[in-house]
């Protein structure tokens, strides 16, 4: 197979051919000075929200920019995460022709996502230890091969994966290797998006809705080279990340501090339910975690999931993906609540 990197073989041809729209602001030149909008239909009384949001979201990538050791044009924002995943979709992948690889357990939204654009899913099952069978990810790629999908750390497993074992499926697939890293900031690991400059197939997502604690304005962020973010900004919704949401993610990316505070909260409790949950009767197994979550083994999933749910806990039962039958992931909470969990799942 060829490896090398083209991106212009990679484009749907439609995506390659459309002329994206030009919103209203775009269309001059400005100079500085104050102006008078006249050009967009909207309301001329101020509220503050009467104008249309910045559509390049210019303020949030300079921070984003600086934040991430990237530029501003390796930086695409969509409204969640998942906006942007469906978007290396609907630029990359033709309906009814192309493929791309998942790696089940994973992230259940690929799929989802897939089967919406109808593109052929492609799954290679993580191997016994949730680690990537590199040799059979590529052995699965043929021409019609677009997207490789890698979550790390891993929904639902909580494991990052080898480094060893992304390059290798980085190194060898001329298509785009998508690094889903919802889950980086409680992890001690490196994200890639500080390694853009070597793999100009790599795209990295983040987002807001975990450990920022903001999933409600759904804010998502994604980095790769310039060629790939250009082609996501000719198809996304020009007005895609409303006044509010840009507003209040610019505020909570500035304070540092607070994230880390409340990460660091996050992953002492981790920490201590670990060892708590390996005393637990009626669980077998506790699967490391690099995330806000922990995966267990249980003796009968569906019963003890039943048995939470009538407690009031509502946890997730991950029972139906490969490799995790009877499991349950218990996403980590305040001090109370984790309390609370395990004086249930002791007593049950
Ligand atoms: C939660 C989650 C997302 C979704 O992120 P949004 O930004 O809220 O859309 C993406 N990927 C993984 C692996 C997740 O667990």
């Amino acid at each position: 197979m060829e490896k090398h990197f083209d991106i212009e073989r990679l484009v749907r041809n439609n995506v390659r051919a459309l002329q994206p729209y030009a919103s209203a602001r775009d269309e001059y030149v400005s100079d500085g000075s104050e102006m008078v909008f006249l050009d967009a239909n909207e309301n001329p009384f101020e509220s503050g929200l009467n104008r249309y949001p910045d559509p390049h979201q210019r303020a949030l990538k300079t921070v984003l920019a600086l934040k991430k050791g990237v530029s501003e044009d390796q930086i695409l924002i969509g409204n969640g995460s998942d906006e942007v995943l469906d978007l290396i979709f609907r630029a990359f992948c033709e309906p009814n022709r192309d493929n791309v690889i998942t790696l089940p357990p994973t992230y259940g939204m690929y799929g989802v996502l897939a089967n919406i654009n109808a593109v052929a899913n492609r799954k290679v099952a993580l191997t016994k230890y949730f680690e990537i069978n590199a040799p059979l990810v590529l052995q699965n790629v043929d021409e019609s091969t677009k997207v490789i999908f890698l979550c790390s750390p891993n929904n639902p497993t909580g494991n990052t994966f080898s480094e060893n074992h992304i390059e290798t499926v980085l190194l060898g697939f001329s298509g785009l290797v998508v690094i889903d890293e919802a889950y980086i900031d409680f992890s001690n690991k490196e994200s890639w998006s500080k390694r853009l400059q070597g793999f100009p197939n790599l795209i990295v997502t983040q987002t807001l809705s975990k450990a920022y604690g903001l999933a409600g304005i759904r804010l998502g962020t994604c980095y790769a080279s310039k060629p790939i973010i250009d082609i996501l900004k000719k198809i996304k919704p020009p007005y895609n990340i409303n006044e509010l949401t840009q507003r209040h993610a610019l505020k909570a990316i500035g304070n540092h501090e607070k994230l880390q505070k409340q990460v660091d909260a996050i992953i002492e409790q981790r920490n201590i339910i670990l060892g708590q949950l390996k005393q637990v009767p009626c669980i077998e197994n506790v699967f490391a975690t690099d995330a806000n979550f922990v995966l267990v083994k249980v003796d009968d999933a569906d019963l003890r999931y039943q048995q939470l749910i009538e407690r009031g806990i509502v946890v997730r039962n991950r029972s139906n993906q490969p490799l995790c039958e009877q499991t349950l992931r218990l996403t980590i909470g305040t001090e109370n609540e984790n309390k609370n969990l395990l004086q249930n799942l002791n007593e049950l």
